[in-house]
């Protein structure tokens, strides 16, 4: 499974839609500072189920929406579709692309979608979980994060390594079961 493509419209600095195709292999993004290029790993993260404002170095979910400049108008919502190439057959659909979206908007609006289709977010959690791409997983090192493994508690260790292992689906599978 590979990130394919991503559509970003209204998040971030990204005012109008901009589509970024990523090939199979190594992919660098270079750009002045402030140009936009964590924007993109927080648009990934986002996408993927990001709940935390502050994570995403806002103060508030709204302030993902791109807020406007001299030249253009603030936008009412911010939308991030992700590609996912699926043709090893990772994620457990029976699809070749993944398409998975997430839209905010300003009144609090927030709806995901699973190749176009309305779902939920534990939908697009379970899905993720245990392919190394969920929100808090290994695939997306931000900066700091490193030295956060490194120096974490044990037990925030062992959810990495268990993330990278797929065992994590079913601790919380169990979790839930005791739940209920
Ligand atoms: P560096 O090299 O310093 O890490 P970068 O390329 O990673 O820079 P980002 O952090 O991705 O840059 O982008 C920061 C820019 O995004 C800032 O100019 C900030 O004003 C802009 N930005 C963040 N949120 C919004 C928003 N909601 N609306 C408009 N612009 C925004
Ligand atoms: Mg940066």
């Amino acid at each position: 499974m590979y990130l394919k493509r991503i559509e970003i419209n209204g998040f971030k600095s990204f005012a109008s839609r901009t589509e970024l195709d990523f090939l199979p292999g190594v992919t660098a993004v270079v750009g002045p500072n402030g140009s936009g290029k964590s924007n993109i790993s927080d648009a990934v993260r986002w996408v993927l189920g990001e709940q935390s404002a502050k994570s995403l170095r806002g103060a508030k979910m709204e302030d993902v929406i791109f807020a406007g400049s001299i030249s253009e108008h603030r936008k009412q919502f911010a939308e991030v579709t992700l590609v996912l190439d699926n043709e090893s057959g990772t994620v457990a659909l029976p699809y070749q692309e993944i398409n998975v979206t997430r839209r905010v908007t300003r009144n609090g609006d927030s709806d995901y979608f699973l190749n176009k289709k309305p779902c939920r977010l534990k939908d697009v959690l379970d899905l993720f979980m245990d392919t190394g791409l969920s929100r808090d997983a290994f695939a997306i090192i931000g900066q700091g994060r490193v030295e956060q493994v490194i120096s974490g508690k044990p037990e925030e260790r062992r959810s990495v390594i268990e993330e990278a292992a797929g065992v994590l689906k079913y601790r919380n599978r169990k979790k839930q079961a005791e739940r209920k």
